[in-house]
């Protein structure tokens, strides 16, 4: 559009319209003056859309600063920012559906729950697991019509991520032992809704996933034979559960799993973008 046509437009008089064969002003306004009223108007309605926003997520970021969670008071005030947006942006997200008589999920407990899966992803761009929009809690383990047998969790490809809230607590409260059921099934989610063709499709770095794809499967192969080392068995039944299980131990244990094991330790640090054991939380 060349300058002169610009200037040409924006000289143009006050708009008209054609009523019963007579030219009518539809307003005292310039075709200058009519595109700034449009910006003002739009300006308007993404700043009140923003306001709105902001409030919804706010009762779930106050909650975070309450709680003050171990990860979330170790990071810097500038990722703590980020960190609560995300909290708050992925409990808006989701639906969370308490299973049991008189069980609810209460703001505190979403908070948990979310915050598990923003530690896991903190290093990477935002992801939500767009692909699991529910988030089944029962009050204790419940029993698996399929498996036929009692669970603490699992991560179902209807796009469930089902907790023992019991469970869930247990993780978090020995922060130190490998076993987090909250991590673990976020580490089946990510692991999942890398592969699933959505808007969040393929985030992982594809040379870091091979490298540690390549390294999971000597090391389950090892595992199976020595039946020792610092992964427990469990990790051994597929790739999917060496993941969910390392990723405990990398968050729970990382010096151990860094001095044990480097390579492995490294290649999930790369993965993931961060590295536990130097408190490095966004490489
Ligand atoms: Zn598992």
């Amino acid at each position: 559009m060349s300058a002169t046509y610009l200037l040409t437009f924006f000289m143009l008089p006050p708009l008209c319209i054609r009523y019963a064969g007579k030219s009518m002003a539809l307003a005292e306004v310039t075709p200058l003056q009519a595109l700034l009223l449009v910006a003002v108007v739009y300006a308007c309605i993404e700043l009140a859309q923003y306001g709105i926003k902001q409030m919804r997520l706010r009762p779930f970021i106050l909650e975070l600063r309450r709680q003050q969670l171990p990860y979330y008071a170790t990071l810097s005030l500038v990722q703590q920012k980020q960190f609560e947006k995300r909290v708050a942006n992925f409990i808006l997200q989701k639906s969370f559906v308490a299973r049991g008589s008189g069980f609810t999920v209460t703001t505190p407990m979403k908070v948990r729950i979310a915050a598990s899966a923003v530690q896991l992803t903190f290093g990477l761009r935002p992801v939500y697991f767009s692909h699991f929009k529910t988030l089944l809690v029962y009050p204790d383990r419940y029993y698996s019509t399929i498996f036929k047998r009692y669970h603490c969790g699992e991560v179902n490809m209807r796009g469930y991520i089902v907790l023992s809230w019991a469970d869930f607590e247990n993780g978090y409260s020995n922060a130190t032992d490998g076993f987090n059921l909250g991590l673990h099934e976020m580490a089946h989610a990510l692991h999942l809704e890398n592969v699933i063709r959505n808007n969040e499709y393929d985030f992982l770095d594809r040379e870091h996933l091979q490298v540690w794809n390549n390294l999971s499967k000597s090391e389950m192969q090892q595992q199976r034979y020595t039946q020792s080392g610092f992964i427990r068995q469990q990790a051994c039944h597929d790739e999917h559960e060496f993941f969910a299980v390392c990723v405990e131990s990398f968050f729970e244990r990382s010096h151990e799993f860094r001095l044990s094991n480097p390579l492995l330790y490294d290649a999930m640090s790369q993965l993931l973008q961060q590295d536990p054991a130097r408190r490095v939380y966004q490489l």
